[in-house]
């Protein structure tokens, strides 16, 4: 047959194209999935190149020290398709060097009985020169022992042609096709390898070329493929520098892109626990966030925010992302958080100035106004407003300055937190006017807090800068109800009716006051 002479030189193209694609695969080797298959191109370089070897060499002895060279490649490739295979099944390498390891053990052993002289009879009967074709390569004939070690590879290269099989029934309809194809060409070696010594095709070197098939597929599958190869070195460039996190997942739930920010933002909801978390589960970290994983379990898109450590320094907002609509129950989903914190900061200051007077620390009166009225919509027993205003004050003012008011208005603050942050609210309504709101049983319970009060303030000493110590006096008035249907504002004319009276009848003083349908009714 007159194209078989250039029979070594196919050899060679196969050898140089599976190097091209094993160098291809090396560079995108950092996928999840992809971490042999460049070690597996490479074999089957190695196996075209010493079958040319052995092909080209004129003497025996040459010949059968290429044939030799094949040895390992041989076995090894089938156990680096499992590896492959096992890989792109479970989108995961965790554990498998280790299994790699433990398979390679015989295929140690083989090849070291074949290089081994002394032990060269258990592994090989008869060794002659065979000619096919015009094409002569080196005849062994084997013995039981290397059958048995023959017959092993071959179950391992069928077990992963079963792996690949049985994935096809719960693979997501975007890799079905890509993966019965990957699995019909990785037929062809494993049947292959069954079927050419019972077919007794005898051509030296055959075997590497029925690796092509699967080579070529996997190139162009695993790799090219945009749907399940990786992204071009730019885009990843892009992606690795994103201060967001971006994280997706594939239909087993398994991580397959992460950069690094979400690296990062990961191991912080963990708890500062693990950092690399491509091929890991994402139920290991869902499960602490309900809402979350009962969306993503859904495949429902959803926006959330959430207090990353607990401590609410750390707040991620967390973008859940259908991948592919019409099939979203088959694919995973692509996950963006991104970091909150400093909105959050922001926000929390911004709530801080609207509600909180910046001199004293306590509500300021719109606030307060707020509070008093939400909680006059809830309770139904009696509640007391208490009006405050400091006796005289202007004239510390005019005698130790504004900035001593300002130390005394503090002061009086304070001392109106110590008193009422546990059993009421309490806030700024006006410059030297203050108020409180508390639950009371009634009427003398609200005067007695008031007279209490207005006695332990009058007892209270301030010291001012420059070593001034002063006595403030407030004259107080209470507004009670235990009307449900009352407003703020109907309170709080009645505790500043009842406050004037205190003022205007010598300050210092607690005044009760009355509601004015009460007073109108006394009046008529
Ligand atoms: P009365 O006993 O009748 O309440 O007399 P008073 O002097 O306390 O009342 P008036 O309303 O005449 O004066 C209140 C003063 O409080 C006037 C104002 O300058 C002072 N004031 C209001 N807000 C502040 C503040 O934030 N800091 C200081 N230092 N003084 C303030
Ligand atoms: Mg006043
Ligand atoms: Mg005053």
């Amino acid at each position: 047959m007159p194209w078989m002479q250039g029979y070594p030189y196919y050899l060679l193209m196969g050898s140089v194209l599976s190097l091209y694609m094993s160098v291809e695969s090396f560079r995108n080797r950092s996928r999840t999935g992809r971490r042999y298959l460049w070690i597996l191109m490479l074999l089957v370089s190695v196996m075209f190149i010493s079958t040319a070897g052995e092909i080209l060499a004129p003497a025996l002895q040459t010949k059968l020290w290429w044939k030799n060279v094949q040895q390992p490649p041989l076995f090894l490739s089938t156990i680096l398709t499992y590896a492959v295979v096992r890989e792109y099944v479970s989108q995961t390498s965790e554990g498998l060097a280790r299994r790699l390891a433990l398979f390679c053990i015989p295929v140690a052993v083989y090849v070291l009985l074949i290089f081994t002289d002394g032990y060269h009879e258990l592994m090989r009967g008869d060794i002659g020169l065979i000619t096919v074709a015009g094409v002569s390569g080196v005849a062994v004939h084997p013995t039981l022992l290397s059958m048995l070690f023959i017959a092993y590879d071959q179950l391992i290269g069928l077990y992963a042609v079963c792996l690949l099989a049985a994935s096809l029934r719960s693979s997501p309809k975007a890799y079905f096709w890509p993966t019965l194809l990957l699995l019909a060409s990785l037929s062809v070696p494993v049947v292959c390898s069954f079927l050419l010594p019972v077919l007794k095709i005898e051509i030296t070197g055959f075997t590497a070329f029925t690796y092509l098939p699967p080579m070529i597929a996997a190139y162009f599958i695993l790799l090219r493929d945009s749907r399940v190869a990786g992204d071009p070195a730019v885009k990843n460039k892009i992606f690795e520098n994103m201060k967001d996190g971006i994280v997706l997942t594939d239909h087993y739930d398994n991580i397959i892109v992460v950069n690094e920010a979400a690296d990062v933002m990961l191991s912080t909801l963990a708890g500062g626990h693990g950092t690399r978390w491509m091929g890991r589960n994402i139920y290991s970290l869902l499960e602490y966030y309900g809402e979350i994983a009962v969306h993503y379990a859904r495949r429902t898109e959803g926006q959330f925010e959430i207090d990353a450590t607990g401590t609410d320094e750390i707040w991620y907002g967390v973008s859940l992302i259908a991948t592919e609509r019409s099939v979203a129950e088959d694919a995973g989903m692509l996950i963006v958080l991104s970091d909150l914190s400093e909105k959050k900061r922001y926000e929390r200051e911004l709530l801080y100035q609207a509600t909180v007077d910046d001199l004293t620390g306590l509500y300021n009166r719109r606030h307060f106004m707020r509070m008093v009225q939400h909680h006059l919509s809830q309770s139904g027993a009696g509640v007391a407003l208490l009006l405050f205003d400091i006796d005289d004050f202007k004239l510390i003012n005019d005698t130790y300055g504004h900035m001593a008011g300002d130390q005394a208005l503090v002061d009086f603050a304070q001392k109106m937190l110590n008193v009422y942050c546990e059993s009421g609210i309490a806030g700024r309504v006006g410059g030297e006017e203050f108020a409180v709101f508390f639950r009371a049983e009634g009427e003398e319970a609200a005067l007695r807090e008031a007279e209490h009060f207005r006695i332990t303030m009058g007892n209270h000493t301030v010291r001012l800068d420059g070593g001034h110590r002063i006595r403030l006096t407030v004259s107080i008035g209470i507004a009670y109800t235990q009307r449900k249907d009352v407003t703020f504002e109907e309170l709080y004319r009645e505790a500043d009716d009842a406050l004037y009276i205190s003022k205007s009848t010598g300050k210092n003083k607690v005044t009760l006051g009355r509601p004015s349908s009460w007073r109108e009714a006394l009046k008529g």
